[in-house]
């Protein structure tokens, strides 16, 4: 048989070395190892990475070209037209095989598949692999072979499935190509957003990159997982484990995730810890549906899987949306994760659902404006947890909110954070308000407004909408579909 010559790995949402399946084959099949990441924006379609994405794409770029350096190698970045620039790379590198790990957002499938007829018509050994998910989108299905469209079963058919070891270590030696083709630099890609200063500010709340995943992962486990039943619905604690970006860039494996949380729950099985760690699993495993709807459906990030739903008219109001976006809608606890948002590209999954329900039930603006507005300012964006999200709340999803339940922002905001110590943090010009009226400031008497520096519709907005008649008006037009 005839030496492998040189296997080109194109990294995608998979930014690490550990687990990682493309990674592996090519360190272990012989030949040099050649790391390549291609930056294409144009190729995502209507989906191509927003502001945030990118921020945390060039800084977990970085940390990647840092670990590959330690094992010798070089991260080779190239931009525009991913068949091209790969055929190019196969050419400069004298390869003969070319893998990665697979994404599954339609665009990304449509430039795979050209990927492999490119590749098989000349003859290069092309592979792939899912690095993404516990079970690969399509594996999990019903008994008459019909895609999930509720959690529950969907749930309880993962769990007769046994989640594979993981890859396994990074070999210490990995053969180093003889000559490495040219990359560019990333500030010469484009791939940095253009409003840098805003985004500037994340650095403060996040390590993009394994080793930053790593950290996050055991902070979580040692300090959050024990209470996480409870803790994960209270917005001003970090009772959550935050690991969606580090898993949306595949920085760390969920598979690892899955095992480390397992293992962890094991060990402290007697202070109750299981019941908690599969209210943890559970939600890996809502990623998992996500990404299993989005695989069947692919036109749910513009389309509602419900049919019926397109026929809803949403309202066009861009003052009332911009006030959303700005967080100044006059409800606290919706302003409170507005502004999270702006502030750390992140918000806690509660207020997602209030701030959410706020825009599509009480100001009947359509899902699709807010998932916009996510894709672009979340640094976890994620097609498919987007989706889901953004249908549930809209009620126009798989297994989604029924259409009545729309979220009294008040009541969410006492019951949630009953010390208003979220809304300290992120509204401060309500700071002074006693705890019996931090959710709803309007209605608070005159004499405590001034006592805590309140000036409503100066200091703080008044609410853009009566949420009490804004619930009738939801209630009346989504009972007609
Ligand atoms: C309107 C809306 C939009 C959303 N958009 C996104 C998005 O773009 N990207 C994204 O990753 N999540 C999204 N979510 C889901 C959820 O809010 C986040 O995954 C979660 O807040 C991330 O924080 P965490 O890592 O601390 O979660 P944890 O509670 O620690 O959960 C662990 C992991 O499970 C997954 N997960 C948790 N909840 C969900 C869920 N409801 N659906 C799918 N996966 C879940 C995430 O990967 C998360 O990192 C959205 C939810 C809503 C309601």
């Amino acid at each position: 048989m005839m030496n492998p010559k040189n296997t080109i790995v194109c990294f995608r949402n998979d930014l690490r070395l550990e687990d990682n399946p493309a990674f592996l084959f090519a360190a272990g099949r012989g030949g040099g190892v050649v790391p390549v990441f291609i930056w294409a924006p144009e190729e995502e379609g209507a989906w191509a990475p927003g502001a945030a994405s990118r921020w945390w794409l060039a800084r977990s770029l970085e940390s990647l070209r840092s670990d590959l350096n330690k094992k010798g190698l070089r991260l080779i970045v190239r931009k525009g037209g991913t068949v091209k620039q790969l055929a190019r790379l196969v050419r400069e590198a004298d390869a003969d095989c070319v893998v990665w790990n697979r994404r599954y957002e339609p665009a990304a499938r449509k430039r795979e598949r050209e990927i492999e007829r490119h590749f098989r018509a000349k003859r290069i050994s092309v592979l792939s692999f899912n690095a993404s998910f516990l079970y690969a989108p399509g594996q999990i299905k019903t008994k008459t072979g019909k895609p999930f469209q509720v959690f529950t079963p969907f749930w309880n058919a993962c769990l007769t499935q046994e989640v594979s070891a993981g890859f396994g270590k990074v070999p210490s030696r990995i053969q180093i190509p003889l000559k490495w083709p040219q990359g560019i630099s990333p500030d010469r890609s484009g791939l940095y957003p253009p409003c840098a200063d805003w985004a500037a500010k994340f650095e403060r709340y996040w390590e993009p990159g394994a080793g930053g995943a790593l950290k996050q992962l055991k902070r979580f486990l040692r300090k959050g997982l024990s209470d996480y039943q409870k803790g994960r619905d209270i917005p001003s604690d970090p009772g959550t484990s935050r690991l969606s970006p580090h898993l949306h860039f595949g920085e760390i494996s969920p598979k690892r995730v899955w095992r480390e949380v397992f293992r962890h729950a094991a060990r402290a099985k007697k202070s109750g810890m299981s019941k908690t760690a599969e209210v943890y699993l559970r939600q890996l495993v809502w990623r998992e549906f996500a990404g299993h709807l989005l695989y069947h459906f692919p036109e749910t990030p513009e389309r509602p899987l419900r049919e019926k739903f397109s026929r809803f008219i949403w309202r066009e109001d861009g003052k009332s949306l911009k006030a959303w976006q700005k967080g100044r809608t006059g409800y606290p606890i919706v302003d409170a994760g507005m502004r999270e948002l702006w502030e750390t590209g992140w918000m806690h999954n509660r207020v997602r659902m209030i701030a959410g329900s706020f825009l599509v039930k009480d100001l009947l603006i359509s899902w699709t404006e807010g998932a916009r507005w996510f894709w672009d300012t979340l640094v976890d964006a994620d097609l498919a947890n987007n989706t889901l999200g953004w249908q549930w709340v809209a009620g126009c999803g798989a297994d989604a909110a029924p259409y009545f339940r729309i979220f009294n922002p008040v009541l969410q905001g006492e019951r949630f954070d009953p010390f208003g110590k979220y809304i300290r943090r992120w509204v401060p010009e309500l700071s002074k308000l006693p705890d019996a009226w931090i959710h709803k400031p309007w209605q608070a008497p005159a004499e405590v407004l001034e006592a805590a520096g309140v000036e409503p519709g100066k200091t703080y907005p008044r609410p853009i909408a009566d949420h009490a008649v804004a619930r009738q008006r939801a209630l009346a037009v989504f009972s007609r579909i």
